[in-house]
């Protein structure tokens, strides 16, 4: 039997980490192989919630869980962890700026990068679910001066997920039939999800559906499905963006070929500003996320890059003095 590893969840007795951690538990996101040790954090007044949550666990019997430490104490949260998951997020308050957002968010993800720096395993893969993602992936990355930017990414998987399955609607196919699609920039609604490279069998996905219907209808319905499950739900979505996180983390580690969307720090490609946290359409190898750079993009394409990427730009200026 392998070693144990250790995974930190935080947020852990939020929406989105009720309906992950039985998940992880079971072996969905490393594989039925392999034991974990789930290390969860929560703010104190989330306390007691979390010790439900933590029974819960206890009387699954899964038996891939070797222990579960539940705290409120980073250090002790990330303490030798092999995956951080940061899903615990400060929402949008009444009255509340995108700028006063950052600004309370920008303090969460500072300390916890620097607990993670510190704390964590050296070989740790962090991904950041919690908004706004990219930009607190931004702040971790910057606050963990000793690890390597490229053991940071935030999730788009979900987005890349919903755009895949409206084109495989749309276009009457199963959703394995959908290729070579990609989520390009910020989890916001400026993000761009292309079909310029995608395929639906052999056939462009652009000789299958109209550029009016690809420009009005699926573009926007992808950026909005957020606010659209709100409305009907009543809350946001949790276990889609749950599966999207576990999904996330199983690529990342155990590796594919397929094409499919993460957020990483830019290092210039597609021209995209270095340092910023932007999603590409990648692929996994060894642990590694590998950006796709064998795309021809049109000017549409570029167009609509330059404006998540400038959206971005602006999050970074609002919160530069925590970099
Ligand atoms: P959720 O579990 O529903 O969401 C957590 C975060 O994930 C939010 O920022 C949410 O953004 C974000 N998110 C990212 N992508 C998606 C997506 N596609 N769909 C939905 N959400 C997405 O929030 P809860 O309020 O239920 O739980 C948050 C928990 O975090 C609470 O228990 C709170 O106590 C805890 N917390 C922990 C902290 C810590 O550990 N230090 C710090 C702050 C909070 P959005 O708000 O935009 O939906």
């Amino acid at each position: 039997m392998k070693e144990p590893l250790r995974i930190t969840v935080t947020g852990a007795a939020g929406q989105i980490g009720y309906a992950m951690l039985f998940r992880i538990a079971s072996g969905e996101m490393l594989g039925t192989d392999q034991p974990v040790i789930l290390q969860l954090l929560e703010i104190p007044p989330a306390m007691n919630a979390l010790e439900g949550v933590v029974m819960e666990l206890q009387d699954c019997a899964f038996p891939l869980l070797r222990g579960v430490v539940s705290t409120s104490q980073p250090e002790e949260a990330f303490s030798g962890a092999d995956f951080v998951l940061l899903v615990g997020a400060r929402p949008r308050g009444p009255g509340m700026e995108r700028k006063d957002l950052l600004e309370a968010n920008g303090a969460i993800f500072t300390g916890q990068g620097k607990a993670i720096n510190d704390y964590a395993s050296k070989n740790v893969k962090v991904l950041v679910v919690g908004n706004p993602a990219n930009t607190n992936c931004l702040i971790a990355v910057n606050n963990a001066k000793d690890l390597n930017p490229e053991q940071f990414s935030s999730m788009t998987i979900l987005d890349h997920n919903r755009a895949i399955a409206l084109l495989a609607e749309r276009t009457g196919v199963h959703i394995d039939e959908v290729q070579n699609l990609a989520v390009w920039g910020n989890h916001s609604a400026t993000m761009f999800p292309e079909l310029l490279s995608a395929s639906v069998g052999d056939t462009p996905a652009l000789e299958l559906v109209t550029f009016d219907w690809y420009r009005d209808q699926f573009i926007p319905k992808v950026q909005q499905r957020g606010a659209e499950i709100i409305r009907a739900r009543g809350s946001s979505s949790a276990a889609s963006a749950a599966n999207a996180a576990i999904q996330h983390m199983r690529l990342w580690s155990l590796g594919t070929r397929t094409i499919t969307s993460m957020g990483i720090v830019s290092c210039g490609d597609y021209d995209i500003t270095e340092g910023i946290v932007y999603s590409f359409p990648v692929t996994c190898g060894a642990g590694k996320i590998e950006i796709d750079k064998s795309r021809s993009l049109d000017d549409f394409c570029v167009e609509r890059m330059r404006l998540t990427e400038r959206e971005l730009l602006e999050e970074r200026d609002a919160i530069k003095h925590l970099l």
